[in-house]
């Protein structure tokens, strides 16, 4: 049963990272600007913290907004240094057998992408999500998602920070975690295993593969007719895989699919499509390791989906204009 205190030692961390909507590159859509920790004892006191400032790649101009809430300056991200250097410090800075802890779902995959597109090793797992946790224990569902600050002010519990930085950030984090930990202890049996099912399937969604890919094509129904953009990549061994379930829509755009591994199992898809300038479509697709509910759920989704009248299916897929 999930418990935060195990063995291993907490390392909570955070990032800031920029984008720019004009001229966004799919394969690092959010470009890590800064890295910030720290690393709790096992009563979660702060006994380390680690801060450091990238110098992004791509996106050197800061976004406005970025700008405003984190107080970063462009001089000062013109000091930082590279993003392979500063994540080498870090993973050296952790050390071996830590549990990273972050607030909410999107550091994680954020850091994986910047890895892989600076070709940099990833050895770390995916991390706890204390605010998920957090809406579990002390709200009343996993699904009950409170920014940070209110978290903080709902359990009235304060920290003197000066800004919104990511070091601060993880500190503030690190200071919800006795709550939190008390909290978890006390949920009853049900509603623990509950919990546990939430995180098995927030780990196994934060181990996706994740494909953006920009096409040729205007229409969906060109796309999804396109076998080689609509190959499903297993997320672990990254071999082609075999359709149990084809693509299809499963309302408002949203296309699912199961595919199968001959050595890893049963993988869920999910594929949406954005347009952009051009007129064009880019494709973002996620795969990740289903469990026998989802596959039968997919399946009977499926099975519905097949019911609808083909007339009106291909109205959906070809009339609609995206958002
Ligand atoms: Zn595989």
């Amino acid at each position: 049963m999930f418990s935060l205190s195990q063995d291993r030692r907490l390392v909570v961390f955070d990032l800031e990272w920029n984008q720019s909507s004009y001229t966004p590159n799919h394969r690092m859509p959010h470009e890590i600007i800064e890295i910030g920790a720290c690393r709790v004892d096992e009563d979660y006191n702060v006994v380390d913290t680690f801060s450091q400032v990238i110098c992004p790649r791509l996106y050197k101009k800061l976004d406005k907004h970025i700008r405003q809430v984190t107080g970063i300056t462009e001089d000062e991200l013109r000091g930082g240094r590279s993003f392979a250097d500063v994540f080498a410090d870090f993973m050296r800075w952790c050390g071996e057998d830590v549990q990273l802890v972050t607030w909410g779902r999107d550091d994680y995959p954020v850091l994986k992408r910047n890895a892989a597109f600076f070709m940099t090793p990833m050895p770390f797992e995916p991390p706890v999500d204390a605010q998920m946790v957090f809406g579990a224990a002390c709200l009343g569902g996993a699904h009950q998602q409170m920014n940070l600050h209110a978290a903080l002010e709902h359990m009235h519990i304060e920290v003197d920070v000066p800004a919104h930085r990511a070091v601060y950030d993880a500190q503030c984090t690190a200071a919800m975690l006795p709550a939190i930990d008390e909290a978890v202890r006390a949920m009853d049996e049900n509603k623990r295993a509950e919990l546990d099912r939430t995180i098995d399937r927030e780990k196994r969604i934060a181990n996706s593969a994740l494909r953006s890919q920009p096409t040729k094509y205007v229409y969906q129904s060109e796309a999804i007719a396109d076998e080689k953009l609509m190959n499903i990549a297993c997320p672990r061994c990254g071999q082609r895989t075999r359709f149990d379930t084809p693509w299809f829509d499963s309302g408002r755009e949203k296309y699912l699919a199961i595919a199968q591994c001959p050595q890893h199992g049963m993988i869920y898809g999910t594929m949406h499509f954005k347009r952009v300038q051009s007129g064009t479509l880019v494709m973002h697709q996620r795969a990740y390791a289903a469990n026998t509910d989802e596959v039968e759920s997919t399946r009977e989704k499926y099975r519905l989906y097949l019911l609808t009248p083909p007339k009106k299916r291909h109205h959906r897929l070809s009339m609609k204009q995206d958002g």
